[in-house]
């Protein structure tokens, strides 16, 4: 198995790029990093935006810590994006996202990825509005990969989501997607798999299977996030956590799935009131574990 770390956990408690590339470096010794736009918002002015993203991408440098791509966080998940029910609003989500290839740039990365956005109420609940949503969301990926092959991003990476008001929500519409993109786009667009999504009962049942996801969109899976869940609710739970994610299952869906050269990015997002400490010495604990299957 390959092992990613997403930046999630740092969120609110490590912000300082130097200090956390040293503690990626010396306590976690993870090479692949997936920059999180949870540190630095693509909205923020673009000036002194891109100073920041430069200070990152050196101390990853500095440090020997691959920067294999940036990716949507908490703070963008919350907002409707693509299939939001105005054009209006869906215009905003496309400008949003621009700026997000531009940050990607700026950070000398050459992937970016996002879960698409979500659709209201109603319109998630009238099937003639959620294709006519899923056809505009496929054109302003198309869109967006013009975009970024303009600025030098290589690929768009999309993450399926536990929900049914958002696409793509299993692997039939993944895989579905992703034929529907296919030679459409300027630069190539691929999937992720989250483990704690793709496990996600309540929706998925019968379904909610790691090995099923990836056989049946195996050729266009980019990379893979990595917690720990309960199947009840989409956790993101370190592994010090009880739950159904066991190593022996993550190594044997890998081997399984001929999935060990796609990067499993570990994906923690902690309760904010958890202390640092804990939180730290979990992760510390959990990447030891999955060390262990590597
Ligand atoms: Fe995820
Ligand atoms: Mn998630």
């Amino acid at each position: 198995m390959k092992l990613g770390l997403n930046l999630s956990f740092a969120t609110k408690r490590w912000l300082q790029p130097e200090i956390l590339a040293k503690m990626i470096k010396n306590d976690l010794d993870i090479k692949y990093i997936q920059f999180t736009w949870d540190i630095i918002d693509p909205w923020w002015p673009e000036d002194k935006r891109d100073f920041l993203a430069k200070q990152w991408s050196n101390a990853f440098k500095n440090e020997g810590l691959i920067l294999t791509g940036t990716f949507g966080g908490l703070a963008s998940y919350t907002y409707a994006h693509l299939l939001a029910p105005t054009k209006e609003q869906r215009q905003i989500a496309v400008e949003f996202f621009k700026r997000a290839i531009d940050l990607t740039t700026q950070m000398g990365a050459d992937t970016i990825g996002t879960p698409i956005g979500g659709m209201s109420h109603e319109d998630a609940n009238n099937e003639k509005k959620r294709e006519e949503l899923y056809q505009i969301a496929l054109d302003h990926v198309r869109e967006l990969s013009v975009y970024a092959k303009q600025k030098g991003v290589k690929k768009i990476v999309i993450e399926a989501t536990p929900l049914i008001t958002e696409f793509p929500h299993s692997p039939a519409a993944s895989l579905q997607l992703m034929k529907d993109l296919e030679g459409t786009t300027d630069v190539p667009v691929r999937l992720l798999i989250d483990w704690g999504h793709a496990l996600y009962k309540p929706l998925l049942r019968d379904e909610a299977d790691m090995s099923l996801w990836l056989k049946e969109c195996y050729p266009y899976v980019d990379s893979i996030h990595l917690q720990q869940t309960d199947g009840l609710l989409d956790r993101h739970w370190d592994f010090t956590s009880e739950g159904i994610i066991t190593l022996e299952l993550i190594k044997k869906v890998t081997d399984e799935c001929g999935a060990n050269d796609i990067i499993q990015y570990l994906e923690i997002v902690p309760p904010f009131e958890a202390l640092d400490e804990d939180v730290y010495n979990n992760l510390k604990e959990t990447v030891k574990l999955l060390k262990s299957i590597t």
